[in-house]
């Protein structure tokens, strides 16, 4: 399933007075995981962090601990029941046993393996799948085929496939009947190539895509791509040489790790910008501390995290203040709560001010930096 904004808003919004909610998310990448089996070892370890973790907080009645207990039972049964792995890469589960609160949700893409016991499910890795795959369109176009396929958070959401049958080239009319059939194909080849185009163009004003991947023999490339809307044009993220005929799946590969490219050239870019502004002496903030006082101050525009980096702080439920020192509010003076992972909060309170989030994978450049970092508004 693809992750919508009600989903995460939903999740965002669960809370429970009986007990925490424990969210798992699980890889199962069956290019990586072969076996069903092999996944086994993954889970047990999350779920053994998970009790580590429950064990480690205190401050949980016995009702709480219960839950917790019943939530990794749950999840653990869900695994091992069977997931269809060929549609599913990664699992995210968010489960409140004391409520009966029950939710999977099963992505086209993997995920790190990740466990949180906390007051609100953990969404930051849906976040970033939603963040890190856009919507993108494959168009494989031949002589008198053509095929476009349209993918969301790398799911195969919608395809289409065009035929103009090329004129038969029969050998029995010597050069001068060769020449002339060998016209009307070029001429049929190039009123398929436009109708691909404009099949391609309506595609993108009915589903709208961010990106447009290119797979075309070379002998036809400069032809597709002429005949291409100009805003077509300004969307190919790359040119690949996949055969019309492939089958659906060596073409989602195919396409997803150009999207992986393009998301890192992305991260990239931004992290630049962050070092830039860090080097100016204005306009970004880096380091925890900083950065959740820019947050606090609502000053942030883009908020970077290296994935993966985890911190303990606090966080003030009167008044939203998230900061890495406790336990009286500087604001508003309240009692606040000490939080596992309070860059967790921050990325919550980053979405919450519709600032742009960049999670980062594998950016030594922003880990120097102090794994995060914010572009600030003014
Ligand atoms: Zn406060």
């Amino acid at each position: 399933m693809t992750i919508t904004d009600g989903l995460l808003r939903d999740l965002a919004g669960y809370t429970s007075d009986r007990a925490p909610v424990t969210s798992c998310y699980l890889d199962v990448d069956g290019r990586r995981y072969i076996r069903a089996q092999d996944v086994e070892p993954h889970l047990d370890d999350l779920l053994r962090r998970g009790r580590r973790r429950m064990a480690a907080s205190n401050g949980h009645d016995k009702a709480a601990t219960a839950s917790v207990e019943a939530d990794l039972h749950r999840i653990s049964d869900f695994v091992r029941g069977g997931i269809d792995r060929s549609t599913t890469r990664g699992l995210a589960m968010f489960s409140c046993s004391a409520d009966g609160f029950w939710q999977v949700v099963e992505l086209a893409v993997s995920v790190p393996n990740v466990i949180v016991v906390n007051a609100t499910p953990h969404i930051r890795v849906l976040e970033s799948v939603v963040d890190q795959y856009l919507r993108f369109a494959v168009l494989l176009v031949d002589r008198q085929r053509a095929r476009i396929l349209l993918f969301e958070q790398g799911l195969l959401v919608d395809k289409q496939e065009h035929f103009d049958q090329l004129p038969r080239h029969d050998d029995d009319g010597g050069q001068m009947r060769h020449d002339a059939v060998a016209g009307h194909a070029d001429a049929a080849a190039a009123h398929h190539l436009r109708r691909a185009a404009q099949a391609a163009f309506a595609a993108f004003q009915e589903q709208s895509f961010d990106h447009l991947i290119l797979g075309t023999p070379d002998a036809i490339a400069r032809d597709v791509e002429r005949e291409l809307h100009p805003y077509l044009r300004d969307r190919i993220a790359a040119r690949l040489s996949i055969p019309v005929a492939a089958r659906d799946g060596e073409i989602a590969q195919a396409a997803l790790e150009v999207e992986a490219g393009v998301e890192r050239a992305r991260e990239a870019a931004l992290v630049e910008r962050l070092r830039q502004a860090v080097g100016a002496g204005t306009g970004a903030a880096v380091g925890l501390a900083d950065v959740l006082t820019a947050l606090v101050a609502r000053r942030v525009e883009t908020l970077l995290v290296s994935e993966g980096y985890e911190a303990p702080g606090w966080r003030c439920r009167a008044c939203g203040y998230v900061g890495v020192r406790g336990r009286a509010c500087p604001l508003c003076a309240a009692d606040m709560h000490q939080v596992d992972d309070v860059v967790e909060e921050a990325v919550e309170e980053a979405l919450n001010q519709s600032c742009r989030l960049a999670m980062c994978r594998a950016n030594p450049d922003l880990d120097v930096l102090g794994r995060i970092g914010a572009i600030l508004r003014f």
